[in-house]
């Protein structure tokens, strides 16, 4: 029987702790806040993300650090890139704000690179910047630096379970710039070895189907996409693996959830499992907060009289 990987108890003690350091940074003058922009063009990442930030604005709240949200999709397309790069603009100026997240996937006719310039690493709580993932590939510090909050969340998770991962073959179908590459990185420096697979990635079954170590993070369950979809199911895999499930993904009328690990039959052969709720959500949130930390302590040495 495999292991399962619950997040509950880990989250819950995690922002009680938050929230203790919320309230020592509230003593020394400052109040957290956090602004999440959504711009989502397509109706499923549209849904999924107001899942997201919908979760985070209740972590927030919990914790005591200040949210707003906004909802840049509403503006016309043609307008949509200014009214953000605007918008950021603004954020970054404002000392209430220590935290800025846009929440990923971004509308598909933005400009990624460009936006994230024009964010201040130091308000970077998603680690998207150039400069945060410049320090990811080059040197950082786990606990200090700004790093992406799956990722990030992935590796809290397995230390909690004291998995090591040294000498592992490790899959993550995915390799984009939010869960699958910074994941890539900080699983390499924990001396695994690591493939990211693709849409293009030749012979993937057959990868997948040695690897003692599975993260997926495609975000395109078949039940939702006819083309490109991707599940992974127990005959897919070997006897004994660690399977991690980050893909999620909310459909826009039936608010069903649909992921990307058949549970019921990747766990009968894994020896260690996610649950599809309650595991890399829960590290991801915890994650944020944790940045949110960082980012706060950045923002109070700048308007510290
Ligand atoms: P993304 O930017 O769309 O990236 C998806 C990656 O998966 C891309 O690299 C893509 O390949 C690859 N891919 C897609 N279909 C594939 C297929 N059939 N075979 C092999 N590779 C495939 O998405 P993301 O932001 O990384 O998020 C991925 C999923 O994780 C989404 O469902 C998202 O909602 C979820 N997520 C969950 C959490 C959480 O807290 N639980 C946090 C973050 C993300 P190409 O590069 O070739 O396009």
């Amino acid at each position: 029987m495999a292991v399962i990987l619950t997040a509950k108890e880990i989250f819950s003690k995690g922002k009680e702790e938050i929230k203790r350091e919320v309230e020592k940074i509230k003593r020394e003058g400052y109040t957290p806040g956090l602004a999440a922009i959504i711009t989502c063009d397509d109706p499923i990442d549209l849904e999924t993300a107001k899942f997201f930030v919908s979760k985070k604005r209740e972590d927030c709240n919990e914790v005591d650090i200040y949210f707003e949200v906004h909802e840049v999709y509403k503006f016309d397309k043609e307008v949509m890139e200014m009214e953000l790069l605007n918008l950021i603009e603004r954020l970054n100026k404002r000392d209430d704000i220590s935290g800025i997240l846009i929440q990923k996937p971004l509308a598909s006719f933005l400009d990624e690179d460009r936006i994230f310039l024009h964010l201040d690493p130091t308000k970077d709580v998603d680690g998207l910047t150039p400069y945060n993932k410049g320090k990811l590939a080059t040197k950082y510090d786990f606990d200090k630096d700004l790093l992406p909050c799956t990722a990030s969340g992935i590796v809290e998770l397995l230390s909690y379970y004291n998995i090591r991962v040294e000498g592992l073959d490790a899959i993550i179908v995915g390799r984009s710039d939010l869960v699958g590459r910074p994941l890539r990185l900080l699983l390499e420096d924990m001396d695994a070895t690591v493939t990211c697979l693709h849409r293009k990635s030749p012979k993937v079954l057959d990868k997948i189907s040695e690897a003692d170590m599975i993260v997926c993070a495609a975000g395109r369950p078949p039940e939702l996409y006819d083309k490109q979809s991707f599940k992974l199911y127990g005959d897919m895999v070997k006897e004994g693996c660690i399977v991690i499930n980050v893909g999620i993904r909310v459909h826009p009328t039936t608010k069903k959830m649909y992921f990307d690990v058949d549970f019921d039959s990747v766990s009968k052969k894994a020896s260690y499992i996610t649950p599809n709720l309650g595991s890399v959500g829960l590290m991801t949130r915890l994650r944020l907060l944790k940045n949110m930390l960082i980012a706060s302590r950045l923002q109070l040495e700048k308007v510290k009289p």
